[in-house]
């Protein structure tokens, strides 16, 4: 156990948000150290390994934008980026900016703890070492917790089980192979439809179906790069103008779906459709907002799976009855299509639940069904899981799992009461999920890095969130909500998707209200916080 120099931000993480926050305090001249349980950086991008993972936000959105020779000389080959490409960014990123020495890969953080006399953080890696660190910061990932569920016998399954958030480095070979797949949220659709013509047979377990849009992926438009690039500050700028902070290219229609004639409303629906990705979404201005809207959307989309899906019983399972866009809308190439394949099988398990998995394969509504590989597209414990998994204490050793044991409880979704210098970036309480996640990462890390400026300006050592304002704050953050369709489906954004979880709505929804929100609070010399 070594006690290292106290540094002035710890960050537990190196994904994007780790790369920029160490960067951003490297630039202000703080000591700064970013300890990453992996072994390379890239986060998200290192470990989503699985066959089709992409982003479904385009790839000229989904980047950096802090860095105007970073964002010129970076070239993306395709409208949607794929993972291999996600990850090589994150690497030129670590190199170009000299981050390398200031990440500590392979060291897993087991816990951090508040030491008020000396107002500072004592962080434990797993091995045993550790560091204090005026500031800390999670740079830990909304999605980086996997989620296994309790399948009884899977320990029991002959074959290899992969998840598809744990995926393994070498390749995996799926030919003259039967594969079980459970999930079909964002992961379980990309991977489904890349998997279906690698494999002998594959059987999907869905529970929920999913609402999925086409993307129209492929090679990235010359003339569209270099458009935006003429202007690509002018254009980040317009986006951060967007509730999601991206899309300015096609923003919303400001009309009503309701107000439209049938004719009208089909023709713009079709446009969308035809565009691609979350584009759909903004068809008409109130498909978020209203549940009448959002059927006739959902309606639209229904057709489309009619029409693709070629057995009328396949067709009807994968029609989704909940409203389009409360759970993350899947951006997919092909997935639908995939179900009229004649290896592709589909097992409804809310019909049939899984009873348990056997040396063969599982058996669900009474029916074994076999295969030689699994895969769990089985998601997350998101935004809250990575931190409650940690020994976290604050003040007086209150660990922060007690803290949100009934919900995670914070202020403008960076900080915590009762957890002095503690920042949380892209967690609850935040737009991040309802955001392009790299929009809300630069804004967390820029406010942060302000934050500590004016704190070393004035002379404080310590800032907190009040009670008062952490109350305030959830209690805005499901009123925004409940203006929105998201409430009326189990979602992760409220925790369903793990049992004993408490259901607490957790993003915010809006990007330009948010930053204004944050950036008043500053100006008011951090308003809604205690100072010291
Ligand atoms: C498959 C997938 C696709 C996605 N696609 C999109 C998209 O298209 N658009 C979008 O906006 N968002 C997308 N997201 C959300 C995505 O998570 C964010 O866009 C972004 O990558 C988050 O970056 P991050 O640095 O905050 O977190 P992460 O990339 O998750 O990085 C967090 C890092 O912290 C490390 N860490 C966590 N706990 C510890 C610990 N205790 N000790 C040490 N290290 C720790 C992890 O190992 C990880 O490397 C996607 C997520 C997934 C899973």
């Amino acid at each position: 156990m070594r006690r290292g120099a106290p540094l002035d931000v710890l960050i537990v993480g190196a994904g994007f948000a780790g790369l920029y926050m160490l960067h951003k305090a490297r630039r202000r001249g703080l000591s700064a150290l970013a300890l990453e349980a992996a072994a390379g950086v890239g986060g998200t991008w290192y470990f989503n390994r699985y066959p089709g993972a992409r982003v479904d936000i385009q790839s000229m959105e989904y980047s950096f934008g802090f860095d105007e020779a970073l964002q010129q000389d970076w070239r993306w080959t395709e409208r949607y980026a794929a993972q291999p490409e996600l990850r090589a960014y994150a690497e030129h990123v670590a190199d170009r900016f000299g981050l390398r020495d200031g990440i500590r890969l392979g060291t897993r953080v087991a816990g951090a703890a508040w030491e008020e006399a000396r107002r500072r953080w004592t962080v434990r890696a797993e091995g045993g070492e550790t560091w204090e660190a005026r500031f800390l910061v999670m740079a830990s990932g909304p999605l980086s917790s996997p989620n296994t569920p309790v399948f009884p016998g899977l320990e029991g399954f002959d074959g290899p089980v992969y998840h598809t958030a744990r995926w393994p480095e070498e390749a995996v070979d799926f030919g003259g192979r039967r594969v079980g797949l459970i999930g079909t949220g964002s992961s379980g659709v990309q991977a489904i439809t890349a998997i279906a013509p690698q494999c002998a047979e594959l059987t999907v377990f869905q529970r929920t179906p999913a609402w999925a849009v086409p993307a129209h992926n492929g090679p990235l438009d010359p003339a569209f790069e270099a458009r935006i690039k003429a202007d690509y500050a002018g254009f980040r700028a317009r986006n951060r103008q967007m509730q999601g902070g991206f899309g300015s290219e096609l923003p919303p229609n400001p009309v009503s779906a309701l107000e439209a004639g049938a004719a009208e409303r089909e023709a713009k629906f079709e446009e969308r459709w035809r565009t691609g990705g979350f584009s759909f979404l903004g068809a008409f201005r109130d498909i978020l907002l209203d549940e009448r809207a959002n059927a006739l959307a959902a309606e639209f989309v229904r057709g489309k799976i009619r029409s693709i899906v070629r057995d009328p019983e396949t067709a009807r399972r994968l029609q989704p009855r909940y409203a389009i866009g409360c759970k993350r809308l899947c951006v997919d190439t092909g997935y639908y299509a995939t179900y009229n394949r004649p290896n592709v099988g589909l097992v409804d398990v809310a019909e049939s639940p899984i009873e348990r998995i056997t040396g063969k394969g599982l058996v669900a509504g009474g029916r074994e069904y076999a295969f030689d590989a699994l895969v769990l597209a089985t998601g997350f414990d998101a935004m809250t899981g990575t931190l409650t998994r940690l020994d976290l204490r604050g003040r007086g050793g209150r660990a922060m799992r007690d803290k949100w044991a009934a919900g995670p409880l914070n202020y403008l979704g960076l900080l915590i009461e009762g957890f002095p210098n503690l920042f949380n970036v892209a967690g609850p309480g935040s737009t991040s999920a309802f955001t392009n996640v790299m929009v809300a990462i630069e804004h967390h890390v820029d406010w942060i890095a302000d934050c500590i400026a004016f704190l070393d300006r004035a002379g404080k050592r310590t800032i907190e969130a009040t009670e008062a304002a952490e109350a305030a704050w959830v209690e805005h953050v499901l009123a925004v909500a409940k203006r929105t369709v998201y409430l009326t489906c189990n979602s992760w954004y409220l925790g369903a998707n793990i049992p004993g979880k408490p259901r607490v709505f957790m993003p915010l929804f809006g990007f330009p209200a948010y930053a204004a929100k944050c950036a008043e609070v500053a100006a008011r010399g951090y308003e809604g916080c205690a100072l010291a």
